[in-house]
């Protein structure tokens, strides 16, 4: 079949390889119809993540449901299915706790470089050996493990496109306010108009907010959060976010802030704006614009991503204003049922940020245009 994998740094291929088979009892083999890009294949794309080895790109996907393994009693042949990136057990520890990207029983590799315990992590489709090893979804075929789990059956007459961003970003967006904890009426500034970023402003609207503000540096993405999110927005690469922020909130600061960038936001244009702007060192990256516009008491989730060391961590900031903060990785199956009821409801359109789609021969270029930003490109979805 063919499959999208890393090669080298800004270079992902088309490649032929061996069809999945069943290996386990609860497996089920899928036949993709439509699968995306997300910002974390792009860590993968520009080669920060060496870890590769061979391993077929991919954790936003669906499809038809081809083979199952004998322990599958809940999908048959034919079925379609919408399937969440953390690969979980369902029945361990962590699955019971609704800690499903902690799962005890999908990677028997370790956690992260320099943690003080060996500790067993998250396994994930499509995203290297640390995380399991798993082919992921950019393929014609896929195998899912725990198939009785994690997937969820699509009823015909849902478009894939309508359910296809439940597989990530939208259970992502959605985790990273669930988060906060809204009452009502809160002002949640959104760092971030990806994908994520923009499915998070949707999900703040949604979840209670009074007041949606996105935050990007490119222009486009902006329009497109305002279009489809119904945000207020702010350029982080011509204005003071966190005094535009202030002003508006009687100077307290916003209640929620969301860090929907992670650890690849373009310190360049943060440089250029700290100058132009002469705001105060310390401002470089994402993390710590969260915390100075984040009012005294509020909460700082974040969901972009963070590898490694963060060094100079303002924890005397975080303690003195008292700040609530949480991250990680979204817990897909625990939110899956809810969100896919707000999907058929009507209640959320998730579909209005796919700009490209195209067949999964063209995977190269697609990865080229959504990582340089190129045609105002949002999100892109391929077709095998
Ligand atoms: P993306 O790369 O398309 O979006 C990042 C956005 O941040 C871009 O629009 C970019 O212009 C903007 N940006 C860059 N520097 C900035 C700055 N200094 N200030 C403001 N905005 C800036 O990716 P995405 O698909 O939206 O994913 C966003 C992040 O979420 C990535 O780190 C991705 O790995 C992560 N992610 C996490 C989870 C999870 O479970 N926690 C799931 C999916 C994705
Ligand atoms: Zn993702
Ligand atoms: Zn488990």
């Amino acid at each position: 079949m063919k499959a999208v994998r890393y090669h080298r740094p800004k270079s992902m291929q088309v490649d032929t390889v061996p069809d999945p088979g069943i290996q386990q009892d609860r497996d089920i083999i899928v036949k993709v119809t439509a699968t995306a890009i997300c910002g974390s294949d792009l860590h993968i794309y520009n080669g920060k993540i060496p870890e590769m080895e061979n391993i077929v790109m991919g954790h936003e996907f669906m499809g038809e449901v081809v083979e199952t393994g004998k322990g599958v009693r809940t999908l048959k042949k034919g079925d379609r299915v919408v399937v969440p990136f953390p690969i979980s057990c369902g029945n361990c520890f962590f699955c019971q706790h609704s800690l499903h990207t902690h799962c005890e029983n999908s990677n028997d590799n370790y956690g992260p470089e320099g943690g003080l315990v060996k500790e067993k992590g998250a396994a994930l489709f499509g995203y290297t050996n640390l995380y399991g090893g798993y082919d992921g979804g950019q393929a014609e075929y896929v195998r899912v493990p725990f198939g009785d789990f994690g997937p969820r059956k699509v009823p015909d007459g849902l478009a894939d496109d309508k359910v296809l961003f439940l597989t990530d970003i939208f259970p992502t967006g959605w985790t990273a306010i669930d988060w906060a904890k809204l009452k009502g009426g809160e002002t949640v500034v959104v760092f971030g108009c990806g994908p994520v970023g923009i499915m998070a402003q949707k999900a703040a609207w949604i979840q209670g907010a009074g007041r949606v503000i996105g935050v990007d540096i490119q222009p486009y993405r902006l329009e497109l959060a305002k279009r489809t999110a119904k945000s207020e927005v702010i350029n982080a690469a011509e204005q003071d976010v966190k005094e535009i922020v202030r002003d508006i909130t009687g100077g307290r600061g916003a209640d929620v802030c969301v860090d929907a960038v992670g650890m690849e936001a373009d310190r360049g244009v943060l440089e250029k704006v700290m100058n132009t702007l002469r705001m105060q060192a310390g401002s470089l990256n994402v993390l710590d614009m969260c915390f100075s516009t984040v009012r005294r008491g509020g909460v700082v989730t974040i969901v972009g991503v963070y590898g490694s060391y963060y060094n100079n961590f303002p924890l005397g900031q975080i303690f003195d204003k008292g700040l609530t903060l949480r991250m990680g990785q979204a817990p897909v199956q625990h939110y899956i049922d809810t969100l896919f009821g707000l999907v058929q409801e009507g209640k959320v359109t998730l579909d209005d940020i796919i700009t490209h789609r195209m067949p999964l021969s063209e995977a190269p270029h697609a990865y080229k245009i959504f990582n340089d930003k190129e045609d105002n490109c949002l999100k892109v979805v391929l077709q095998p």
